[in-house]
């Protein structure tokens, strides 16, 4: 397919999207948007299956059905970039390259229309020469500023699409993330996974704040949230980049170190959890701290496992151990 036709289908599929869209009353938010587009673009089948079936159904298309397909086929991958915007982005570059090559070719073609003009005035040429000149002349200003408004509208369209793009970005981002404490979903945790060899070393731990439930029943479910935060904050100031920091489930968290073996994961897991130990939390609107908190850590290095569950699983083995040995502390796994 040549850069022309690629644009005017990704032009096609866009406008197909925008119509779908509308006759079926739905917003259209970057999440809705890839979506539809992916569903008129028909490159990942088995989400129109979902969809043709909830239409067949009657069923509606709401956000929570839709969001879930955004999980499901998008947000877990790359392909917001590669499927909806790659082709339009791609496209759209080259014919402006293409159309700005044009205009200033037509531009000078104009210009030596113009030079011939005034010549042949000064020369009083017969007629129709003159009247063929004439006519070449009106032909390419006509073309040149019709390239010219072509051109406008196509960087107009580049400027909404890396707008898209950056809402899509935004879309992506939250899809992966825990709202309340920044760190990694269980979901954003499986797709980073997906880009790491488990054959390698790394070590993971899981961390379990101690006796949480009371915090909740004493103070509330506000100083709840804020513990988990403050928790949470902890975590990610004693780990690096590389490191996955995973709010895994309600007050469980999991840290993949990547890279790192146990004798380094001791020590990180030890700074986590004293870090954790010395946090002085303040009741709201009184003087009065909140009792100590704590987290048990259980603590393991690959040894050949074929997935993360299994990992996962004697990490959270020696954080039951942990437990079971009195809690606010750290345990190595078998
Ligand atoms: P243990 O030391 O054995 O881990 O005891 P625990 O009380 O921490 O464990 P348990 O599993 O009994 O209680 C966990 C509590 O975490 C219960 C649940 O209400 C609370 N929780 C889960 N998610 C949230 C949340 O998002 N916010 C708040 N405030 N509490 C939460
Ligand atoms: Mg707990
Ligand atoms: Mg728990």
């Amino acid at each position: 397919m040549d850069n022309n036709s690629k644009f005017l289908s990704a032009k096609r599929y866009a406008d197909l999207t925008i119509e779908l869209l509308t006759k079926h009353n739905i917003p259209p938010t970057p999440v809705n948007y890839s979506v539809f587009f992916l569903y008129t673009n028909g490159s990942s089948p088995k989400l129109n299956q979902q969809i043709n079936l909830q239409i067949k159904h009657n069923k509606p298309l709401d956000c929570i059905f839709i969001e879930g397909l955004f999980n499901q086929f998008i947000s877990n991958s790359e392909q917001i970039h590669q499927a909806v915007m790659s082709p339009l982005n791609e496209s759209i570059n080259s014919l402006l390259a293409k159309i700005e090559e044009q205009v200033s070719l037509d531009e000078e073609a104009a210009v030596n229309l113009k030079k011939i003009d005034s010549a042949l005035e000064k020369t009083n040429q017969p007629n129709s020469l003159t009247k063929v000149v004439n006519y070449l002349l009106t032909t390419a200003n006509n073309s040149a500023s019709q390239h010219k408004k072509l051109s406008e509208e196509l960087s107009k369209t580049t400027s909404e699409v890396s707008d898209l793009k950056e809402k899509l970005d935004v879309a992506r981002k939250e899809a992966i993330s825990d709202a309340l404490t920044g760190l990694l979903n269980r979901r954003g945790c499986e797709e980073k996974l997906k880009n790491i060899d488990i054959e390698d070393t790394h070590t993971s731990l899981a961390i379990d704040i101690d006796h949480f439930k009371k915090i909740n029943d004493n103070f509330g479910h506000f100083i709840g949230d804020k513990v988990l935060q403050r928790v949470a904050n902890a975590i990610k100031a004693n780990t690096s980049g590389l490191d996955l920091t995973v709010r895994y489930g309600g007050e469980e968290f999991v840290v993949v170190m990547v890279n790192k073996g146990l004798q380094e994961a001791k020590v990180i897991a030890e700074k986590i959890r004293l870090s954790i130990s010395n946090l002085k939390l303040k009741q709201r609107n009184s003087d009065n701290y909140l009792p100590q908190i704590s987290v048990s850590v259980g603590i393991a290095e690959t040894q050949g496992e074929k997935t993360w569950l299994d990992l996962f699983k004697r990490a959270d083995d020696a954080l039951y151990e942990a437990k079971s040995a009195g809690r606010n502390c750290s345990m190595v796994a078998a």
